[in-house]
């Protein structure tokens, strides 16, 4: 049952788990729905189901707001577009990668371990999946920092977190206390801790930053992570 994975963590938004990215759907005023992330190619089924559960049709879905490039974020986005006619939001410096105007950069993988092991957990679950080939799609409306976005239950301020890829965007959702933040943050395999900016390609932005890398996961504000939480 899609609704065994379905938990509404706000009045207005729900997080559908994924054994790889987390996919989360919030309530429009006007009865439509966004989703924040699209999971693995061939996630677009349990997407709809579980819009379906929460009253909505396909059409119901109005945006897609990518919090970033990688397939397991961005990997239903195309199917989702085809199915629904919605408009696809992302950060300005990932856009060349989600419609693969240009490659994905790859990942490096320095120390702390548990962010190596938390990669090949991902790169796993991906393989065992069976997954399909990725289908890129075009970014409707860049994202900046500080950019808000309009028609929603409350306001919804969008952070340029580079670092995890470069053009990373995280959601905040003040009023809730409620950040999405992508992979900016992520919990590590034992969910003792959080490792931030993990499988990052901008290592000098970590070692420049003095961004420590790992920390206590805190629950104030109410972060909701893609991995591990
Ligand atoms: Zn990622």
């Amino acid at each position: 049952m899609i609704t065994d994975a379905l938990d509404r963590i706000t009045p207005h938004v729900w997080q559908l788990r994924f054994p790889g990215g987390h996919v989360y759907l919030v309530a429009l005023p006007d009865g439509g729905f966004a989703a924040v992330d699209t999971g693995l190619p061939g996630s677009a089924p349990a997407i709809l189901d579980a819009l379906a559960a929460l009253g909505g049709r396909p059409e119901a879905l109005r945006q897609i707001v990518l919090t970033h490039c990688h397939m397991d974020h961005m990997g239903s986005a195309a199917d989702l577009v085809a199915a629904t006619g919605a408009r696809v939001l992302a950060g300005a410096l990932d856009a060349p990668y989600i419609s693969g105007t240009l490659p994905e950069p790859p990942a490096d993988l320095p120390p702390p371990p548990g962010e190596r092991a938390l990669h090949e957990r991902t790169l796993a679950g991906i393989a065992a999946g069976g997954v399909p080939p990725l289908r890129h799609t075009e970014v409707d409306r860049p994202l900046h920092d500080g950019d808000t976005l309009d028609d929603r239950p409350e306001p919804v301020r969008v952070l340029h977190v580079p670092g995890h890829t470069p053009g990373a965007i995280a959601l905040h959702l003040p009023e809730s206390r409620l950040l999405l933040p992508g992979d900016a943050i992520a919990a590590d395999p034992t969910g003792a801790r959080a490792v931030l900016a993990a499988v990052t390609p901008e290592r000098d932005w970590r070692e420049a930053g003095g961004a420590s890398t790992t920390r206590s996961p805190s629950r104030s504000p109410n972060h909701h992570p893609n991995h591990g939480m």
